[in-house]
């Protein structure tokens, strides 16, 4: 198991978003998840990273506890966060952008070859290598926050909502290329509002409302499940 959360919960201020939530991610996998806004999938995210503090429970990452563990240092034991909302340099380049996500590392060579392989999955950021983050498109800075996370080579990367506000056929590419990121090693924790993309890629998945996981299963379970459809598919 590569993470497992065990009764998380967490409050900011007054205000408790997570009621004890228990998960986990095995190597090798894509998990997502899912529920409506506010249901504490970005909190969850913050959890993992270490963005927020605990309140209560644990986290452990590749065989360690990482509860209390500083975010920087997470990221150096390879948790590797692309954020909801992009978060790139907007007066940076595209190039500068993929090199601050690897700050963690020194090793020249290492780093050039995980250049073109982000350079690989997202030719769009070759093309525009030199182009400042904050003239790019929407679509493209989406790619640039997912590139820019594959740069520090983490074991575990936190997706949040990548595919929001994409064009649908931008929705296809950017999930194609999260199942061509996990078959080349790297596993993949997916919060989407996007739940039928996010069903139809994920391994497993998990339902959060209001704080609380309710349902888990695998993703062709729950895609097919009455109420996931009822509540998250928009058909019943
Ligand atoms: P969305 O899809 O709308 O982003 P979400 O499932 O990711 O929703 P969270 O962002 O995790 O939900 O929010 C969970 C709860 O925590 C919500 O009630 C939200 O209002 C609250 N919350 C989130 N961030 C903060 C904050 N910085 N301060 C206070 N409350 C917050």
């Amino acid at each position: 198991m590569l993470l497992e959360l065990k009764d998380v919960s967490l409050a900011y201020g007054r205000i408790v978003a997570l009621h004890g939530i228990s998960l986990t991610v095995d190597e090798g996998e894509i998990v997502a998840l899912i529920g409506a806004n506010g249901a504490g999938k970005s909190t969850t995210m913050r959890a993992v990273s270490g963005l927020r503090p605990v309140l209560k429970g644990s986290i452990s990452f590749d065989g360690q506890d990482i509860t209390k563990m500083r975010a920087d240092l997470r990221v150096i034991r390879g948790v590797s966060q692309s954020p909801e909302g992009r978060g790139i340099f907007p007066g940076m380049s595209v190039r500068e952008n993929l090199e601050m996500g690897a700050y963690t590392r020194r090793n020249r060579p290492e780093i050039d070859k995980d250049l073109e392989r982000v350079f690989g999955l997202f030719p769009r950021l070759k093309e525009r290598e030199k182009q400042s983050g904050g003239t790019m498109s929407g679509g493209e800075q989406q790619m640039l926050a997912v590139g820019r996370a594959l740069m520090s080579r983490p074991k575990l990367l936190l997706l949040d909502e990548p595919s929001m506000g994409l064009a649908p056929m931008l929705i296809q590419q950017i999930f194609d290329i999260i199942v061509e990121i996990n078959q080349q090693g790297t596993t993949v924790l997916l919060v989407e509002q996007n739940a039928q993309q996010a069903l139809s890629r994920a391994h497993r998945a998990y339902v959060l409302e209001t704080g609380r996981i309710v349902k888990e299963g695998t993703g062709a379970e729950l895609l097919h499940d009455p109420a996931v459809k009822d509540a998250y598919l928009g058909v019943a």
